[in-house]
């Protein structure tokens, strides 16, 4: 029986689900999957994106595991496609591959002021926060008024984040060096800056109404971005989720000050026009803007400005081009077709494939990637005429490519003993896990087994 030797580059849940699909597929081959991930510990996103304090969702990675602890996939960890392993060694040891890279920068908000010192990417913060090994262990938290823009979900985690006591986030699985950071923090007050209306926000109810439920955070909207127009009202009638959003929003209204030490602002109609400061982020200045009638905005014209020392800017996610593959710039995606790769003509890469986010872009959730998977497993196993012809199909050639390279590869078992290893650290201070943080931690504690009782996780 023919063998499908697959590499699928990530591991976060893209690359897990799109595994598990093909696994339980139907199909007249056998299957044997390499999955390789240039973080020595993998799920992605699930573990560097989601924020420590939402357990539910960082939960999925109980599913994610489950697949990993079948054994039927072997993990690479630490291995960074481009660097560590090439497109042409993919092709000299496997019949295709699926790129499942996700997106881990800032997209570009282009106002002037965006360079100062001050400034900062959400994404940036995002890593800082849930503890990912490639971005520094310190962050500024000396500043008592910031600015946040952005009116999505990541947004909200940045301002909750901001926000929320330290001790209450201590319960979570945040490092350690992320706690005392977040413990000696000066914020005072969160001013979330959104375009559009409140009719128009695109969290979720949930992570909204948490906003009004942390402790001695008061939440504070302004009546003047609630002057609805007919385009607004209509979706607060005919949406479900975006009446709800609407009642969360207006209870904040009426709702009395306690004195709080902290404030979180909600602002609307609200264009960033520019991040003012001639050293250092000194404000945030900001059109007026209403509705047009067509469900998007217009300016008004009317200039102000508020008074922060950090900008955090939550405008989205953008993906980064994968060496040796197709790159769309202006989407952040590997252009495809149905997750089929494509060049400049339209015409088809054999062999390669996307998934997840650098296949549809940086927005959806984290089971829209199942359904991403789906389309894209079934386009690899109807290609099966137009898979590489590998010259060294053997499931050894791989290890010893890499370890002829000295490529400080993790295993399953690694990233295993890891797991164990962050849980026993939490355990022993009446948490669930603390995060390992510096990459050569979690190398040393994943390659070897006696590692794990002794190192110190900061
Ligand atoms: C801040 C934030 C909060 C979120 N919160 C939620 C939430 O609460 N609920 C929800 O459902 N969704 C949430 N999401 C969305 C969710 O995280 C994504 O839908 C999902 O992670 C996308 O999966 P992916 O596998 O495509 O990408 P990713 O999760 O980004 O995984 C990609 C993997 O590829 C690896 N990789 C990249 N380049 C290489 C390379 N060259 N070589 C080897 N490996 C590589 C990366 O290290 C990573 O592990 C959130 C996203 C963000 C950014």
């Amino acid at each position: 029986m023919t063998k499908l030797r697959l590499a699928i580059v990530g591991a976060g849940p893209a690359g897990i689900y799109a595994a598990d699909i093909l696994l339980k597929a139907e199909r007249k081959f056998e299957v044997s999957i390499d999955l390789f991930e240039k973080l020595p510990a993998p799920y992605g996103l699930v573990r560097y994106g989601v924020a420590p304090d939402h357990p539910r969702i960082k939960g999925i990675i109980n599913a994610l595991r489950e697949v990993l602890d079948t054994g039927r996939i072997r993990l690479f960890g630490n291995v960074l496609y481009g660097r560590d392993i090439t497109l042409a060694d993919l092709k000299r040891h496997y019949n295709a591959v699926i790129f499942a890279t996700g997106a881990v920068k800032d997209a570009t908000l282009a106002i002037p002021g965006t360079e100062l010192p001050g400034s900062y990417g959400a994404a940036d913060f995002v890593s800082w926060y849930d503890g990912h090994p490639d971005f520094p262990r310190e962050w500024p938290l000396d500043h008592r008024e910031v600015a946040v823009i952005g009116n999505g979900n990541v947004a909200l985690d940045v301002a909750r984040t901001l926000a929320k006591p330290a001790d209450d986030l201590l319960p979570t699985e945040i490092p350690a060096n992320v706690y005392e950071g977040l413990a000696r923090s000066a914020v005072t007050d969160v001013h979330v800056f959104g375009r559009r209306g409140p009719a128009q926000v695109k969290f979720t109810p949930l992570e909204l109404r948490e906003l009004g439920e942390m402790n001695d955070v008061d939440v504070i909207v302004h009546d003047e971005d609630f002057e609805l127009d007919a385009a607004s009202v209509a979706a607060i009638e005919t949406n479900k989720q975006i009446f709800v959003l609407n009642k969360v929003l207006n209870s904040w209204r009426t709702r009395e000050r306690t004195g709080a030490s902290r404030r979180l602002h909600l602002h609307f109609w609200a264009k960033p026009v520019e991040i003012v400061g001639t050293d250092c982020v000194e404000a945030f200045r900001f059109e007026r803007t209403r509705p047009d009638g067509e469900g998007g905005v217009t300016g008004t014209g009317e200039i102000r400005e508020i008074r922060v020392q950090a900008v955090y800017r939550a405008v989205g996610y953008f993906g980064s081009p994968v060496p040796q593959v197709p790159f769309d710039e202006r989407r952040g995606v590997l252009p495809n077709r149905e997750g089929q790769v494509i060049d400049d003509n339209h015409e088809q890469v054999h062999g390669v494939y996307a998934t997840g986010w650098i296949k549809r872009g940086p927005v959806g959730l984290i089971g829209h990637t199942k359904s991403d998977a789906m389309e894209t497993i079934r386009n690899v196993i109807n290609d099966q005429a137009n898979w590489w012809l590998p010259a060294a199909p053997d499931e050894a050639a791989v290890v010893d490519l890499l370890e002829s390279r000295g490529v400080e590869y993790t295993d399953l078992s690694g990233w295993q003993r890891l797991d164990q290893h962050e849980l026993a650290l939490g355990q022993a201070e009446g948490r669930t896990r603390i995060k390992v943080v510096p990459r050569e931690e979690m190398v040393h504690v994943s390659r070897s087994p006696l590692a794990a009782a002794v190192t110190d996780p900061r």
